[in-house]
This record gives C-alpha cells, sequence and structure tokens, in this order.
C-alpha cells in the first residue's frame, strides 16, 4: 500500500546489507552478500574496492527485484575511516587502507603536532593518517590523486558519477569541525593537497540522481536520488529508533561502546569522548576496552548461552570485577597501565560468568554516569545493539545498575538505519 520507499545500503567487514524502508520507517525488505575478507599484513590492512562496487550492484539488484513500489532515495553507510584515493574520474589508485590499518604511526605523530586535542582525526587509523600516509609513499601518483574518499562515499560516486563528496560523519576522522562545519586553518599545516579533501554535506543531503545507464542495468527508477550516508556504527544507531535527547544505545560487541543523543556537542579526548552532528542534535560517544572480548577468553558462545538461565541477576556476586582483555583502559576510567581485575575467581563457573557480566555492567553505567558529569543530558532509556542483548538477565542486572528502562531496539541492521535517512 506504499506508492514509494527508501533504500539503504551497508558496506561492511564482512558483507553488503540492503535494506529497504516505507516513508513510516516500516521494514519492507532487505538482503545480504558476502564480501571476501580484506588482506591483513601486520598493520596493513586493504582491500580491492572493486569487491565492494560488484557487491552492491548485485544487492541492488535483488532488491530491485524484490521492492514492492519505487526507491526514491538511496543512502549508503560504511566503515568509518575506511580511505582510498581516486583519479578525477573515480578510478581508485590502488587499493583501500581499511578503518583498522594501522601503519600510519609516523603520520599520526604529525597530525598530533597541529591538530586541537578534540579533533577526530587523531590515532594511526583516522583517515586524515591514511591520507597522509598514502601521498608520502606515492610520490609518482600524487598528480593524478584527484579524490581522497571514504567506503561510502566512493560507491555513491560510482552510482551517480560525481565524485568528491562526503558526509559529516565519514569526515570527522579525517579532520572535518562538525561544529563550526568546515574544514579547519590547521590542515594546512600538513602541506596537504587540499583539492583531495571532499565536499562536505549533512547525512541524507540529496547528492546526484543515479546514473542513467546504472538505472537500466539494475532495475531501479531513474529519479533515484543518491543521497549523503554517514559511518556504520552511526547507521546501527538509527536503527534501533533512538531519537531524543538522552536517549542511548549500549552496543556490546567484543568492545563495549555506548552512544547518546545530546542538543550539544561534547568532546573530551582524555577518555576518548567526541561527538557526531546529527540532523539537528548531537551523537556523543566513548568506547572501553571491556566488552565481550573478555567474556570469550574464558568461555564459548554456547557455554554462555547454556549458563544464562542459571544467572540470578537479582542476587549480585559482590565481585567488583574490571574485566579487560589485556592491560588498559581509556573509557570510563582513562589508565593505559590499568590491569584487569579478575580475581578471585569462585571456583562455580556460572558465578564467576555473574561477576563478568555484573563487571561490565558496571563499566557501561560508570560510562554514562561520567558523560553526564562531563555535559551530557540526563539518561534516559537504553537500547542494546551486538552479542550481549540476546542476554535477558544480563539486561536486568543493567538495567538495575543504569537506573533507567532497557527499551528493545526496533531493529539492529545498520542498512535499515541508512535507509532511514531518506525518510527525514
Ligand atoms: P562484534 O563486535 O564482534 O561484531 P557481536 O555483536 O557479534 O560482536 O557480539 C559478540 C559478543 O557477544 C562476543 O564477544 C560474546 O562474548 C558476546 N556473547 C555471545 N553470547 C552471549 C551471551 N549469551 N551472553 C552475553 N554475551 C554473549
Amino acid at each position: 500500500p506504499h506508492s514509494y520507499c527508501h533504500l539503504g545500503i551497508d558496506i561492511g567487514t564482512s558483507g553488503c546489507r540492503g535494506a529497504a524502508v516505507a516513508p513510516d520507517g516500516a521494514r519492507l525488505t532487505s538482503h545480504a552478500i558476502a564480501v571476501e575478507a580484506p588482506l591483513r599484513n601486520g598493520a596493513t590492512v586493504e582491500q580491492d574496492p572493486a569487491l565492494w562496487w560488484t557487491a552492491l550492484q548485485q544487492v541492488l539488484t535483488e532488491l530491485a527485484r524484490a521492492l514492492p513500489c519505487p526507491p526514491r532515495t538511496l543512502a549508503i553507510d560504511g566503515t568509518s575511516a575506511t580511505l582510498l584515493l581516486t583519479d578525477a574520474e573515480g578510478a581508485p589508485l590502488g587499493s583501500a587502507l581499511m578503518y583498522n590499518d594501522a601503519r600510519a604511526r609516523t603520520q599520526a605523530d604529525r597530525i598530533a603536532g597541529v591538530a586541537p586535542d578534540d579533533s577526530g582525526a587523531h590515532g594511526a587509523s583516522s583517515s586524515l593518517a591514511k591520507l597522509l600516509w598514502w601521498l608520502e609513499h606515492h610520490p609518482g601518483q600524487t598528480g593524478r590523486a584527484a579524490h581522497a574518499l571514504h567506503q561510502a562515499d566512493w560507491l555513491a560516486g560510482c552510482l551517480t558519477g560525481r565524485f568528491g563528496l562526503s558526509d559529516e560523519n565519514n569526515c570527522l576522522k579525517l579532520g572535518f569541525d562538525p561544529v563550526e562545519r568546515a574544514w579547519p586553518a590547521w590542515l594546512n599545516a600538513l602541506d596537504l593537497p587540499t583539492h583531495l579533501l571532499p565536499q562536505v554535506s549533512p547525512p541524507g543531503t540529496p547528492l546526484a540522481p543515479i546514473r542513467p545507464d546504472l538505472a537500466r542495468q539494475l532495475g531501479l527508477p531513474r529519479n533515484l536520488q543518491i543521497i549523503a550516508g554517514t559511518t556504520d556504527s552511526i547507521a546501527a544507531f538509527l536503527a534501533t529508533g533512538a531519537d531524543r535527547a538522552g536517549e542511548a544505545v549500549t552496543s556490546l560487541g567484543s568492545t563495549l561502546a555506548i552512544k547518546m543523543l545530546s542538543d550539544h556537542p561534547l568532546f573530551a579526548p582524555k577518555y576518548g569522548i567526541y561527538s557526531h552532528r546529527l540532523h539537528d542534535r548531537w551523537l556523543v560517544g566513548g568506547a572501553s576496552n571491556s566488552g565481550g572480548a573478555v567474556l570469550r577468553q574464558h568461555f564459548s558462545d554456547g557455554q554462555m548461552a547454556d549458563m544464562t538461565p542459571a544467572l540470578r541477576p537479582e542476587e549480585p556476586t559482590g565481585l567488583d570485577y574490571y574485566p579487560l582483555p589485556g592491560v588498559g583502559e581509556r573509557f570510563p576510567v582513562c589508565d593505559p597501565a590499568m590491569a584487569p581485575r579478575l580475581s578471585p575467581r569462585p571456583e562455580d563457573d556460572v558465578i564467576f560468568f555473574q561477576g563478568l557480566l555484573e563487571g561490565i555492567a558496571a563499566i557501561e553505567a560508570r560510562g554514562y554516569a561520567l558523560m553526564r558529569e562531563l555535559g551530557a543530558p540526563s539518561l534516559a532509556s537504553i537500547r542494546t545493539v551486538g552479542g550481549g542483548a540476546r542476554n535477558p538477565a544480563w539486561t536486568r542486572m543493567r538495567e538495575v545498575r543504569c537506573g533507567v528502562a532497557m527499551v528493545a531496539a526496533r531493529e539492529t541492521e545498520a542498512a535499515y538505519g541508512a535507509a532511514l535517512l531518506g525518510v527525514g
């Protein structure tokens, strides 16, 4: 009964997923295919962008066949800080440097010398560090380089034929200043050919219609607007349905990450707290080193599922653990030398498991409390995504410690969240 819909594409670490939503936000259909894993070699992690483009065309073809109504908009999210260089026509100049590529250490040092503390461009995996690395190591090709693009930017360009466009979220780690909505002046100190930097729009801004030849080939309407996308974690946040100040999403995957909507931005570089601009609000985020990776050091997913019914959330163990996978913590405690606190270990594995879950829940609660102390809105509710979301006993432990309602996420797929950018 809908006359049109909106498409979202999530190009992630292991595959490409697409989703269609109705104007009222109802999910209509989705499709996913796997993409060959990136090539890892020590600190370097690379992938051939042609793999993304092939996967995207396959997913769009399948989606187009299954759609009950014509799509009006298409938004793409990709992994944050995955960067590639292209020529003026958008042809890649080599492989993409993936989000977790950490080779650009000396470039990160150069950035640290000029960027303010609260810039998103710090660290060896930032897209700015990768751009500087590329320029230093491809002196013969810098003349041909026309665009520095993220995964989502490049794919949007492939669809429209217009390259050099990006969004405020993807560009945070390239140094873009989301408060001033501009490329900052300190970039000049890096001797960067600034024509490589993309033109930046807010997520959801119309970029250009799909190329007519591609529309025909993929079975999509010629008036399909490609709109500015976002990063994968922001798309996953949008998917949950959180949309008011104080509404938060905890991601309980390998690591524990928390994000909260706020009326104003918040930056606390010491703790790795940064803010993305999102519609007329800000998305404040922080990530602990704790999380599900610690659980997996002790138990398999099957063991955890078996033990879960025996957990006693109403009877705390009193173990007071601080579970970490190794030495060092960033948020909500900033201490690079912090050691995990995981003793004494009780004989009963269920009690040990419960102690670990309580410890991670305490870190989550401390994270939200710290954000509040630093000026974030008071916490209104928490939605949960990631593997830990399927543990109801853990949800109860967390509810008690955080002191707010745990709300079911509407959806958890980033592709769905990207599609919502078109709904507005
Ligand atoms: P990733 O960040 O790797 O994408 P996922 O969102 O897939 O992670 O979540 C995987 C994590 O979920 C694992 O680290 C594991 O410890 C955790 N997990 C799996 N099953 C359970 C469970 N029953 N209770 C709590 N945590 C679980």
